[in-house]
């Protein structure tokens, strides 16, 4: 039985269990701190940056996806430090990679573009770099369009933790980051895959995709794969 903790968030005291990560505890307490990698039931990443909190006695932000409740530590999820961090990292999201809401087939139930609405970031004051990239259709029932995604890792674990299959991984770094299918293959060509559709489930936005689906369609729900993951204990 995990012992229980007493911790302050918006200086709020809330009970979390000794193991819980900060975001674990606020959500589970109600409060609303944003993530686009983070998915319950699978291994955190800190990869999107947008969970950061405040903690007391700490100079910098620190993901609140990755750092682990202590007794008494005080907490603050929204402070204007925190606002203006979170609307650097979105705004470079979306000048990195092609992210055309009106054309995509995730527009109006992709994560991202829900977060910059209600995160109120409604223009990017960073150059765009518009890079050229491919979209892999070759599988025979999903599509990845690198124009969309996010680096979120979200699919990589998925399928790596839940299906078993590690078909994803990323190649490169920084700017030249890149999803990668097996060892750089088209993503019909790999062996591994069982085209379970998990990863497409759980990517936030629309670069996995099930081909042939209007927008109205491809809408996505990832929690009957938490809800797997955290039966199965994947994580811990
Ligand atoms: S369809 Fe299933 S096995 Fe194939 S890449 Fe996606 S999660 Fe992995
Ligand atoms: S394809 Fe989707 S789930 Fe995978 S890293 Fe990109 S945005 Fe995340």
């Amino acid at each position: 039985m995990p012992q229980k903790l007493s911790i302050r968030i918006d200086g709020e005291y809330v009970y979390a269990a000794e193991g819980q990560t900060i975001l674990e505890a606020a959500r589970a307490s109600g409060k609303f701190i944003p993530a686009l990698c983070y998915m319950e039931g699978i291994s955190p990443a800190g990869a999107c940056r947008l969970c950061v909190v405040e903690v007391q006695g700490v100079s910098r932000l620190l993901p609140s996806c990755t750092t682990p409740v202590q007794e008494g530590m005080s907490v603050r999820t929204n402070s204007e430090r925190i606002k203006e961090y979170r609307r650097i990292a979105l705004e470079l999201l979306f000048a990195e990679r092609n992210h055309t809401c009106a054309v995509c087939v995730s527009n109006n139930h992709c994560e991202l573009q829900a977060l910059a609405q209600k995160l109120g970031v409604t223009s990017v004051r960073y150059p765009y770099s518009y890079p050229k990239l491919p979209v892999d259709s070759s599988h025979p029932r999903f599509v990845l369009d690198h124009n969309r995604c996010i680096l979120c890792t979200r699919c990589v674990r998925v399928c790596s933790e839940v299906e078993g299959a590690h078909v994803w991984d990323v190649m490169s770094r920084g700017i030249q980051s890149r999803l990668v299918c097996e060892l750089d293959k088209p993503w019909g060509e790999a062996e591994s895959c069982t085209s379970c559709g998990k990863c497409v489930q759980a990517c936030p936005t629309g670069a996995l995709a099930e081909k042939g689906w209007a927008a109205e369609e491809m809408s996505k729900n990832y929690v009957h794969i938490s809800r797997l993951a955290v039966r199965r204990g994947v994580q811990r």
